[in-house]
């Protein structure tokens, strides 16, 4: 086990509140801000400011305003707004990143709703590269706001249900999470579509959570990565998928080694930390990628990374310093 990161960690994924993050909006800070220096984390991005700015407010005032140098606080779309705003939706919700920005967000959280439940005024699924939401991303590139973006989910919650369904015992666990088209989109239909999304707003720095939301396919990730300079990826919650083609995985790592951010994803859990850190400094063979006993997204297990110093340093810290507009401070 690695108890410590080799070097400072910059958290870019995660959560606070219920049902991502423990709940920490109800727990004393101090005791969290003790837990990250634990951890080695010295910077903590809270995706959970919500959908509108109920929950941000109460996240900034919380969090940031105890210790400002130590986490950012993501905003959100309210979506459900569309329905009573009509055509006038995209321009209000742009505004309302303004409003945001000025109350304190340092970027734009886009859940995974967006692509699979999200419908407009007529009661339309919206696509993802819908051409009327311009206003809203061209606006967070003006704000200098980044979009944390999670579309899709993984490719098995696509497919049929039964058990060839490598995701089946989780599917089991999570119905809710099975999206098998139809009715829902198809996966690679989603996918292209946010490619267009962050090909079309080349001023709007966009991050591809969970390695970009296609974890299972590295050559499309990078593809991407490629076509697409404001565009970066973390690699929150898909060690089972990394860890499960070790060689392709460490070759990514190591050639997109200045456009990739860490992220747990699984709260400021000090034991999920120091999985992560095993996991991308180790070359430890064939071990859980979970904290519980039962690796919990399929039944497999996953080899470590052993990662340079270097690259290390950069998917730790750096890169998400620059994306993120983090200043050294902590
Ligand atoms: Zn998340």
């Amino acid at each position: 086990m690695v108890d410590k990161p080799k070097f400072p960690v910059i958290d870019a994924h995660n959560h606070l509140a219920e049902p991502f993050g423990g709940g920490w909006d109800n727990k004393p800070v101090n005791e969290l801000i003790d837990l990250l220096d634990e951890a080695g984390v010295v910077q903590y991005v809270d995706l959970d400011g919500g959908w509108g700015e109920k929950l941000l407010n109460k996240h900034l005032d919380y969090f940031k305003e105890a210790a400002p140098e130590r986490f950012q606080i993501f905003g959100g779309v309210d979506w459900s707004q569309w329905k009573d705003k009509g055509d006038a939706f995209p321009e209000w919700a742009a505004k309302r990143l303004q409003v945001q920005k000025e109350r304190g967000a340092q970027g734009l959280k886009i859940w995974k709703p967006f692509g699979l439940n999200v419908r407009d005024h007529s009661n339309k699924l919206v696509k993802v590269d819908d051409a009327r939401l311009g206003p809203i991303w061209e606006t967070a590139g003006e704000l200098d706001l980044p979009i944390m973006i999670h579309v899709a989910d993984p490719v098995a919650f696509f497919d049929p249900i039964d058990e060839t369904n490598e995701r089946w015992e989780e599917l089991g666990n999570h119905p809710d999470w099975a999206f098998t088209s139809p009715p829902f989109p198809p996966f690679m239909e989603i996918m292209n579509g946010f490619k267009n999304l962050v090909m079309r707003h080349k001023n709007t720095t966009f991050i591809g959570a969970h390695v970009g939301c296609y974890g299972e396919n590295l050559g499309w990730v990078g593809q991407m990565l490629d076509d697409c300079p404001n565009y970066a990826i973390d690699i929150s919650a898909r060690l089972g998928e990394l860890g499960r083609q070790p060689y392709s995985a460490r070759k990514f790592l190591i050639k997109y080694q200045d456009r990739i951010l860490f992220g747990s994803d699984m709260g400021p859990d000090l034991e999920a930390y120091r999985l992560n850190y095993r996991f991308l400094e180790t070359d430890d063979e064939y071990f859980n990628y979970n904290t519980g006993e039962i690796p919990n997204q399929g039944r497999w297990y996953v080899d470590g990374m052993y990662l340079p110093d270097d690259v290390l340093k950069k998917i730790y810290r750096t890169n998400a310093m620059k994306v993120l507009k983090i200043e050294q401070n902590a």
